[in-house]
This record gives structure tokens, sequence and C-alpha cells, in this order.
């Protein structure tokens, strides 16, 4: 049977409709179970990250037998859990175009993808063109730091190589992606009443100002980006502040760059502490000086695929084949395929066609539904040659 429009749709709303915010992605794994369970007897693996993620639910790898024993399996992942506000979610169907009610996001990401490899099962199935076994691996807490995919249990992966369906863009893949490191700097000062004693106090603001005027920010070359995006500290205005906590991020698709921009960040906080001296001996006995605390961590390492690559070679000849052009684009940010890619599963990310993600206007079209499980269905038969 070829795609059926209208059962995809409302696989999909069915979906949205089921509350899944980051850490209780429970009742959606529990929806996916069942329905790939009863319908496709998959063999259906959850792994032990929850303790690890605070989810209530694993990460789920779901096994569709194909009828070519032997063959490796065609992967494909999509993360459960939504941005909020995400709750109560009530689809609304104006022609082809689905969003929500407008009190929260639709949940397209990454709904969509899980309704297309719904459809797509569900085609190959009634075609009995099932070969190659199908491998779906789902993840929990996505959205907020990659934390089921950094937890997942690679041993239960049979493929070799795969797609993630989570990008917006039609026709789309995503085959680059930065790796970033997140930092906190505490810039320490002394305390001193501002009125009284300023003479004897050193501002933790001030020091952090110098340092900021100094830093690389924003765009540092074509492949890197840095910023500080939170800045907290101070008590009141009569105290001379002696904390300031600044969070920040560099960015870049080169591991080497991203090591030496972030130590350039460390070396300018270190700098200007070093420019500012300890109170003069007039101020009284020694209090100490300025000095900072910096600590940076890695959120995900960079993924980069080859034009050789099996995957987007796969791709290639599948677009051929549909007469479509395909645009190889590189993302910016980082997905669970970032995670994937490092565990040695090359992991492609596909445009599914969602728009507006991340806000309460998010939206997708039926075309773009069908359209993208078209995709995968044309990859997986190519597959099979
Ligand atoms: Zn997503």
């Amino acid at each position: 049977m070829p795609i059926q429009p209208e059962r995809l749709a409302k696989t999909f709303v069915r979906l949205c409709e089921i509350d899944s915010p980051s850490r209780r992605e429970g009742p959606v794994a529990a929806f996916l179970k069942g329905l790939f369970a009863t319908e496709f007897r998959a063999e259906i693996l959850e792994d032990n990250s929850a303790p690890f993620t605070g989810s209530d639910t694993g990460n789920l790898v779901v096994r569709i037998p194909g009828r070519g024993g032997g063959l490796p399996p065609f992967f494909c992942n999509c993360h459960f859990d939504v941005v909020e506000p995400s709750c109560g979610v009530k689809v609304r169907r104006h022609g082809e175009t689905f969003t929500s009610a407008g009190a929260t996001v639709l949940g397209a990401d990454d709904k969509a993808g899980i309704a297309m490899l719904v459809e797509m099962a569900r085609c190959l199935k009634e075609d009995g063109r099932l070969q190659s076994p199908l491998e779906f691996i789902f993840t929990t807490c996505e959205e907020v730091g990659l934390l089921g995919a950094k937890n997942f249990d690679f041993s239960l992966v049979r493929a070799a190589s795969g797609y993630a369906l989570d990008s917006a863009g039609l026709d789309l893949a995503v085959v680059a992606a930065p790796a970033a490191n997140h930092f906190t700097v505490d810039v320490y000062g002394l305390a001193a009443h501002a009125g009284l004693h300023p003479e004897t106090g050193i501002n933790a603001i001030q020091l952090a100002a110098r340092a900021m005027a100094e830093l690389p920010l924003g765009r540092l070359d074509a492949e890197s980006t840095a910023n500080i995006g939170v800045i907290s500290g101070g008590k009141a205005t009569n105290i001379i502040p002696d904390l300031v906590t600044l969070e920040g991020e560099v960015r870049s698709h080169d591991h080497d760059k991203l090591a030496r921009y972030t130590q350039a960040i460390k070396n300018s906080f270190q700098q200007a502490v070093a420019g500012f001296g300890p109170p003069p001996p007039s101020a009284g006995p020694p209090r100490g000086a300025a000095r900072i605390r910096f600590a940076a961590q890695e959120q995900f390492p960079a993924m980069k695929l080859n034009p050789g690559d099996h995957v987007l070679q796969l791709l290639s000849k599948a677009a051929e084949q549909l007469h479509r052009r395909l645009d190889f684009t590189v993302a910016g940010g980082g997905s669970d395929a970032n995670i994937f890619s490092a565990h040695g599963l090359p992991t492609a990310i596909l445009g599914t066609g969602m728009t507006d993600v991340h806000t309460t206007d998010e939206s997708i079209t039926l075309t773009a539904l069908v359209r993208t499980t078209e995709l995968l269905l044309t990859m997986y038969h190519v597959s099979q040659n």
C-alpha cells in the first residue's frame, strides 16, 4: 500500500496530544510500545538510562524484523520529549496545516518524525517489502542537553549508521554540527561597605566587566562562535560585590579550535584579575586578592559526515529516484546525532518540514509529512539493492 496521508495525519495528531515534556516521556513511550508490539510484533528494548536522565522511562529501541535474515538494519532516531509549553496540546488543522490551539507548542519537534516512522513501517509491512529489519531508537530528554542519547546503552544497537528525523526544512539533510563547551566563571572580589570602606574592597562586577571587554565573543571564525548568556552577582548598592558568576558557551566544528577559544576566554579572565591587584597596604591588613574559578564542560561533540559516507550516498540515490534536489547543510546546534556519530554510528539529520519550532507558532503541513515519509521509504528500498 502507498502512504496513507490521513492515517499518517491521525498518528501525528494522536502523538502530539500525548503529553511528553522532558523527563515525563513515559506515556508516549507506553503508547509506542503498545503500537509496535501489537501491529508489528516488534522486539522492544528499554535501556537503563532513566535513573541517569531523571525521566520516567528509558530510551526505547524498537526492532521490527524483516524477511531478509542477516541483512543490516535500517536505523532511524527521534526524540520523545517536547519543549515547554507542551502539556495539554490541542492540535488544530486548517486545510492541510497543523498548529496547536495557541497555548502550547505543537510538538512536531519531534513527533512528526515519530509519525513518519510509524507510517513507513506500516507501508513496508503492507507491501510485504520488509527485508532488512527496521531499528528505531527513541530517546528521552533531548531538549534538556541530549541526556537520553548521552546515557543510551549503545550495546543495544545493531545498525552501523542511520538517520535522525529532527530538523526544520524539507528535502534537507544536516551533515555537520558543531561541538560545544559550556563554561562557568566565578569572579571573586572582596566585599566592603561601599560608602565607609571602599578602599578595602575589590568590585567583582567591575572586574568581570574588564574581562568581558577583552573577550572574543560572537562569530569567531567561519566555524566557531562564543557567547556569554547569563551574568549574576551583587547584593545591594551599598556593598562592593565579592562574587559575579558568568555562564557562556563556545561552539566550533573543529575540536582544536573549541579548546583554544575556551582557553582564550579563561585567559582573559585571569589577566583581568592579575591586573587588578590587592587593595593597597594603607587599606589595612591584607584580606586576600581577586581570583577566578573557571570550569568548562563539553556539552556535545562535533558531527561531520563526508560525501562518500554510506548514509549520504543512500540519501542522494533516493533523492535522484524521486527527482528531488536535496539541500545538504551545516547546523549551528547539537542534537542526538552528535552523540550517535561520536559513538561510531554516523547519523545524518533529515528535515521533516516542521517550522517555527520551539514556539507556540510551530506548524507542519500534511504534504511535508508525506513528502519526508516518501523519502524515507525510497531510502529504505534503495538500501535493499
Ligand atoms: Zn528536536
